[in-house]
């Protein structure tokens, strides 16, 4: 039985919310406007590298350009980071012509002024990835995508997305019987716990499982706001003991590429 768990962080604007008639994504608004910000996710994402560092758990990271250029590359040096649009776009949205590949073909560019690599990897903003998108981050360089849910299953093997290598984000259900997803935003909520992805993690047995989250999330809540220093103590330590779990059943922790080569894809 080999087990892979693919860790992945969202790095993009805060509590991120389309906004009609524009391309380009906003922040919930908190009585000052939806114009973005990126404090929560730069200060999440200090928490998330130091958390992951400690625990020795490689994880993979989907930059949004914008976010990128104002929270800085530092703490992205030498990691897995692959691209999340530009302004965070919807891309299921009306684009003038050109305007898609444009805008992921900045993306990398960004990512490799920023960190010196060329990235090979992606999610698609909101998790939608429409049939035209494929081709286009092919042409970028791009070969492993995770921008889909799939049903939890025993195995869960890559498989082809119009040549790139799709690695879902597993769905499934919970002990109750009630919809649970692979994301972590309930957990981050307060509707979750760390148990219920253990028990995900107990359903599948040969193969990746793709588990995601938000940097912004370990230190803002969509309901709530900015969370308390005690607060964000509980949610990292929520987070510790989710990973700790999948540890414990045996799962190795790999980035999307490695685990990619792990489990080829059956088609
Ligand atoms: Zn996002």
């Amino acid at each position: 039985m080999t087990r892979s768990l693919c860790f992945t962080v969202d790095v993009d604007r805060d509590v991120n919310i389309p906004l009609p008639g524009t391309l380009e994504a906003g922040s919930v608004d908190r009585g000052m406007g939806t114009a973005p910000r990126y404090s929560s996710s730069a200060e999440g994402l200090k928490i998330l590298t130091d958390l992951l560092d400690e625990m020795g758990v490689n994880a993979t990271y989907f930059v949004e350009g914008r976010t990128l250029l104002n929270i800085g590359g530092g703490m992205l040096a030498g990691r897995e980071v692959g691209i999340h649009g530009m302004d965070h776009e919807d891309f299921t949205g009306i684009f003038p012509p050109g305007e898609k590949e444009r805008i992921i073909n900045e993306s990398c560019e960004n990512l490799e002024d920023m960190l010196g690599i060329r990235p090979v990897c992606s999610r698609m903003p909101y998790m939608k990835i429409p049939p035209d998108v494929p081709e286009i981050l092919k042409r970028a360089g791009i070969k492993y995508d995770s921008s889909e849910y799939q049903p939890l299953n025993e195995r869960m093997i890559p498989y082809s997305l119009s040549g790139l290598t799709e690695i879902p984000v597993p769905r499934g259900i919970d002990a109750g019987g009630k919809k649970i997803f692979g994301y972590l935003w309930p957990m981050h909520e307060g509707k979750r716990k760390p148990s219920d992805y253990a028990y995900m993690a107990s359903k599948m047995e040969e193969g990746i499982f793709v588990l995601a989250t938000h940097a912004w999330h370990m230190t803002e809540r969509i309901e709530g706001g900015v969370m308390s220093e005690d607060s964000i103590s509980a949610n990292s330590e929520n987070l510790r003991k989710t990973i700790e779990h999948f540890i414990d059943l045996g799962y190795e922790t790999e980035t999307i590429p490695q685990a990619s080569h792990r489990f080829a894809r059956t088609s």
